[in-house]
């Protein structure tokens, strides 16, 4: 049988809650082996092995375990410890943890993140069943070559496009524009596509040796945004700023200065939008090759974030940046 690696980091798939009839609970308080015990016929579809890699909320989800994640996943496939590994994951961040692991995962084999938007204790709990999905993707031999795999709710996501669209709906992941990469019902797995940019091994992007990554602040833009918020970001060490734009990536002209500065001094500038769909395109109402700034194309600002980090990690820099930023 297939080896499936089970690295769990909490969230609400491993949430407590008082009653199965309380919305209120505690994400990530139960164990890896609770979860798999919790799914009926599980180790059938794998040789399933769990290890508690963290016991987060994945609003607690930082860049060095991120990094560790990465690292972690690697090794598991580099020493021929596993043919596809699950994550179990809080679904607050699972868009940019899935990003990231994309990015920087050296291997063709399956990652697959998921989790669930009820309680493990809760009446109807989600979690159960995206479990067997999501392990049923990762013994998959179809899912090698897609790069990070996002299984929620019967559906499964590129990790570069999904993004979270519910604070409470069990249907709470949409991916704007690409669309879905498949279904899974009952382990039953559709793939309707590939996913559709450069990922994992093709990638200039690596984790070893790294302990931390560049501040990079994301900043929300609305009617009457104060430029000094640029300002502060930068005094506080930012190295990238992105905003979340108005529409195609727009901001008051004030700000516009304040970035345009930020930019001359080195600081990277990633224009996305706070809208949730659509591009956002260069040289559209801002005249980003003038201003020195970056236009995220297809990111969300919080996979902008995402990219960025590792850009600069890695010393990419302006016109290399803007590609990186089509190419990813
Ligand atoms: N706050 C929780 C988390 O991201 C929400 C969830 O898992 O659905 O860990």
């Amino acid at each position: 049988m297939t080896r499936v690696h089970i690295l769990a980091t909490g969230g609400t798939i491993a949430g407590i809650g008082p009653s199965q009839v309380d919305p209120a609970y505690r994400a990530g308080g139960l164990s890896v082996d609770v979860l798999v015990d919790a799914v009926p016929g599980l180790r059938d579809v794998a040789t399933l092995t769990g290890e508690q890699f963290s016991q987060v909320g994945s609003q607690d989800m930082r860049d060095d375990l991120w990094l560790a994640l990465a690292a972690r996943v690697n090794t598991l496939f580099s020493a021929d410890e596993a043919d596809g590994v699950v994550v179990t994951h809080g679904t607050d961040t699972a868009e940019e943890t899935g990003y990231f692991l994309h990015l920087v995962v050296k291997s063709e084999k399956p990652v697959v993140l998921t989790g669930s938007m009820r309680p493990a204790t809760a009446l109807s709990a989600d979690g159960p069943l995206n479990l067997f999905n999501a392990v049923s993707v990762a013994a998959d031999p179809h899912a090698r070559g897609r790069g990070t795999i996002v299984a929620v709710n019967d559906d499964l996501h590129s990790a570069r496009d999904v993004t979270k669209s519910s604070t409470t709906d069990v249907q709470a992941f949409v991916s704007p524009g690409p669309g879905l990469l498949g279904t899974a019902s009952y382990g039953r797995i559709r793939y309707f596509r590939h996913p559709t940019h450069v990922h994992t091994r093709a990638t200039e992007f690596s984790v070893d040796g790294r302990y931390s990554l560049p501040r990079v602040d994301i900043l929300y833009a609305h009617a009457n945004m104060p430029a000094d918020l640029v300002r502060a970001s930068v005094a506080l060490g930012a190295q990238g700023i992105v905003i979340a734009g108005m529409g195609n990536g727009n901001v008051p002209a004030g700000v516009a200065h304040a970035l345009t500065d930020a930019a001359g001094a080195g600081i990277a500038v990633v224009r996305s939008s706070r809208v949730g769909s659509g591009d956002v395109g260069r040289n559209i109402e801002v005249d980003d090759d003038g201003l020195g700034l970056v236009a995220s194309d297809q990111l969300n600002p919080q996979k902008s974030r995402v990219l960025l980090q590792l850009c600069l990690a890695h010393g990419l820099q302006g016109r290399s940046l803007q590609d990186a930023f089509y190419r990813y």
